[in-house]
């Protein structure tokens, strides 16, 4: 699986891209990730690719044509044109079931905005316009990376024998993993639930998936349909501790 990420600021990612999994799986040659300077695509040759909004307004706007003449340029060396995602705080919101969707389209294009945004065009261009969530960033490059990460590890062998993405969060349904415990067995007095250490692996089954729903009525009610309870951060009832 190959993706590009078309932006300003490419020195943001390759850090990223550099470690752990992914970069495991771009060595076993499972996904290539390939980052490109916006800049390169600009028509002006000074690499300027911003403008004033038409209408006045504060900041400045991505012109289209950068973002245009990437893809152009993407397809001709992909010999077809990549699925092509508008990161965005105005697109629809990115899960588990848009990930494994994007682990098969083979060749996905990411395009990161910075300042006030995109100019409205280069949704157009878009197949997909694509929010990690309903806050505001500088840029769509760390988007990117989640976007680039979850999808990744949906492609078959990415995820080796150190995890499992079937007992991940989400990955079966609108339902939060179970709680994983390692040594020590007591922890400055939080002891590891016995059954886990039973040998009893029925029982062991049973209370993993009590447990992952316990976890999910606490802290996500709303995936189980249910009305979410205000929370802040301060409620000891939405830490979500619990060590009995
Ligand atoms: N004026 C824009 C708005 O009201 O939606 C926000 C622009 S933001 C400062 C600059 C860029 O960051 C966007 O073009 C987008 O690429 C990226 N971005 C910001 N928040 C994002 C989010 N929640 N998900 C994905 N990309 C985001």
């Amino acid at each position: 699986m190959r993706f590009d990420i078309v932006t300003l600021y490419p020195d943001i990612l390759r850090p990223f891209f550099s470690q752990g999994v992914l970069w495991g799986a771009q060595e076993k040659g499972l996904i290539a990730v390939h980052l490109h300077d916006l800049r390169v695509f600009s028509p002006d040759p000074r690499g300027i690719v911003d403008d004033r909004p038409f209408g006045g307004g504060a900041g400045m706007v991505m012109c289209p044509e950068p973002f245009f003449r990437a893809v152009d340029a993407l397809s001709r060396e992909l010999g077809r044109r990549p699925y092509v995602i508008l990161l965005s705080a105005q697109g629809v919101l990115f899960d588990q079931e848009l990930a494994k969707e994007l682990a098969r389209k083979g060749a996905v294009a990411l395009l990161c905005g910075r300042y006030e945004g995109v100019d409205e065009r280069v949704a157009e261009l878009a197949d997909l316009e694509l929010s990690i969530g309903d806050y505001v960033l500088a840029g769509g490059e760390l988007a990117a990376g989640v976007v680039v990460e979850a999808t990744a590890r949906m492609v078959p062998g990415v995820v080796g024998r150190y995890a499992s993405a079937a007992t991940d969060s989400f990955y079966a349904g609108p339902v939060l993993g179970y709680p994983q415990y390692t040594r020590p067995r007591d922890f400055r007095g939080l002891r590891v639930p016995e059954v886990l250490v039973s040998g009893d692996h029925a029982r062991i089954r049973r209370w993993r998936l009590r447990e992952a729903w316990r976890k999910t009525l606490r802290h996500r009610p709303d995936l189980l349909g249910l009305k979410l309870k205000a929370r802040t951060a301060e409620d000891p009832e939405n830490t979500g501790k619990s060590h009995g």
